[in-house]
Order: structure tokens, then sequence, then C-alpha cells
């Protein structure tokens, strides 16, 4: 939706200033209906909001009704680190979302700042409260976790997303463009966080799913269900069929992959639908992007990009393609 965002996450945006994307460039919300429409042509039936902070995007309960009319979207979610969700969330939910997934790391206010450099805990909790009683279909609370960071928080927030109705996904911290100060030694890998919820819960069940959704899910002894996404230690490229699309129009098959097809230079030049599609079919059958499972076969294993690079090339960063 927007490469713009109301918070500065330090495993995510942690430089004092950023080279935006020209607003020229921003797709309005016809030319994103346009390609989705052309995206649902091929196939996709899903469709997640993100940035950046989409909430900063004005009127985006309008792009959440056009896709809405779409009968071929049977899905439609969005990725918010929460600070304006309280005023949007009864807009969002009349205008067709259906989930909706907000970023929390912390519960305690003076972290919360230290890692966002915002004092905006209070408004991102309202905003999960609001967005639970106006009821999605499926609400979630997704924590990037770091060591000595947070990691001491894997059970409050677990409770907390119990309290509220939201099913809570652990991230393994990952070494995407943006994390600069990303090193091996902060991740907290999987099973690392199965151990740790073990000593705590009692044995923990996975839960055998076929799905795409990058998630795998457990249960614990009580029955409360929570979510790993352990892109870091065990990838999932092989069963990834996402892709993402840019503020400005550049389609990325791989959050790691280096070139984006730009797909905003032949939407401007009056392409067709069926142009669009030929395009978007023959870069997505010759696709061999597998940026995970390459990282975690490196030796020397350090961030994807320097400070410098992603100032030359902000299509790099995790803000501008999405988490
Ligand atoms: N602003 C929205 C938000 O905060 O949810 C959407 C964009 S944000 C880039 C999407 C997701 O990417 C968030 O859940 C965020 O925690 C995750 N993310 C960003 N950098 C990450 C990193 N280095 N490792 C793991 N997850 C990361």
């Amino acid at each position: 939706m927007t490469d713009r965002c109301n918070l500065r996450c330090q495993y995510c945006m942690p430089e004092r200033d950023y080279v935006w994307l020209p607003r020229a460039d921003i797709l309005d919300f016809e030319e994103l209906s346009f390609l989705v429409d052309v995206f649902t042509g091929l196939g996709v039936d899903r469709v997640r909001l993100t940035g950046g902070e989409p909430l900063v995007r004005r009127n985006l309960q309008q792009l959440v009704s056009l896709l809405a009319s779409k009968p071929s979207l049977r899905d439609i979610a969005l990725t918010t680190n929460g600070v304006l969700l309280a005023e949007n969330a009864g807009a969002l939910r009349e205008a067709g979302l259906h989930r909706v997934t907000v970023s929390l790391d912390t519960l305690r206010p003076e972290r919360f700042h230290a890692l966002t450099r915002f004092d905006e805990l209070p408004r991102v909790l309202s905003g999960i409260e609001a967005a639970s009683e106006v009821g999605f279909s499926a609400l979630k609370i997704d924590t990037v976790v770091i060591r000595g960071v947070n990691d001491d928080e894997l059970v409050p927030l677990l409770e907390y997303g119990r309290r509220v109705g939201a099913e809570v996904r652990f991230i393994e911290y990952m070494d995407v463009g943006g994390a600069t100060r990303w090193s091996r030694d902060k991740v907290v890998s999987r099973r690392e966080l199965l151990d740790r919820l073990e000593r705590h819960y009692g044995p923990i069940d996975p839960i055998l799913e076929e799905s795409s959704a990058p998630a795998d899910r457990f249960r614990i002894p009580d029955g409360a269900i929570f979510g790993i996404i352990s892109s870091t230690t065990a990838p999932f490229c092989s069963s990834c069929d996402r892709s993402r699309l840019t503020a400005d129009g550049l389609w990325y098959q791989c959050l790691y992959g280096a070139h984006g097809t730009d797909l905003r230079g032949p939407l401007r030049a009056g392409a067709s639908e069926a142009e669009l599609r030929g395009l978007i079919e023959t870069v997505w059958r010759s696709r061999s992007d597998r940026g995970a499972e390459v990282r975690l076969a490196m030796h020397d294993r350090s961030p994807l990009a320097s400070v410098d690079t992603l100032r030359r090339d902000p299509h790099l960063e995790m803000h501008t393609r999405g988490g």
C-alpha cells in the first residue's frame, strides 16, 4: 500500500532517514484494482494489504470495498501495526475486509518505545481490542522474537492473545532488507521457542494441516493455539505460493528477491489485461527463487543489504515490499 510507516521498528526501519518511493509512482486504487483483476484471472484468490503501514494510506476502506466486490477474491486480509486500527476497524469491516493481523512485539510501554521509537502501545492495544469487537473472521497477532529484546514475553503475549481472541504467531527474526542490525545470535529458533513454551505449559502438540500458510500451528495442553513462522531456521520456500506487489507496481516472487518485475510501466503505457497476464505468467512459470533456503545455507550469514545498498535501491527494504 505504501512504503511509509508511522513506527520505526528496530528490526525493520532502524535508520534515521530513508529514501522514499516517488509519489507519482504510487499506484492509485483503480490501478491496483485493475492489477488484482489481472492476478485473479490467473488464479490468485487471496490478497493481503501491507506496507509500510497500510493504514497511513488515506481511505484504505475504499480499496477494500473495490476488492470486496470481486467474486473471484475469497480472502482479503490486512497486516498492520495497529496504531490507526481503533478508528478504522469498523469501516474496514463494513467495507468487506475479512481478516486482520496486528504486529505486536511487547506489552511493556518502555520496551515498545525502545523497539519502535514511538509511545503508541496504548493505541495499538485499543486497535487490537476494536478489531476483536467488530468481529473479523480471524484476528492474529504477529510477534518478531529477538533474543535479549522481547524473548521473555512469549507467555504474556500468548495469554494476551487468548484474552482478546487473537491467535499469536511468533516470527523468527529474519535477515531481510532493512534488518541492518540482524545477527544470528539474536534469532530465537522455532526449536527454542517450543522448548521454552513447553517448559511453561507442558507438552505442545503440532497441528497437522495441509496449508500454504507460513505459520506452523501448535496446541498447548489447555487447547490454546499459536503459530511459529520459522523462515530463518526452517524455511518453507517449497510450499510458498506468495508474491508481492510494491506500492509503485514492482512485482516480487520472493521476500529476498533481488529484482522485481515492473508492472507499473506496462500498465500506465496502456497494456491490456491479457498482455499483463502473459507477462506475469511467463515470469511465474520460470521462477526459481528460494531466498530463505539460500540464506540458510550460508556460512557467514549477515544482514542481506548494507544501509548504502538499501539507499540506492529502496525496493530491497522490507517496508517497501511488505512483510
Ligand atoms: N506496518 C505493518 C505491520 O507492522 O504489521 C505491515 C508491514 S510490516 C513490514 C509486516 C511484518 O513484517 C510485521 O509483522 C513485521 O513484524 C515483520 N517484519 C519486519 N521486519 C522483520 C524482520 N527483520 N524479521 C521478521 N519479521 C519482520
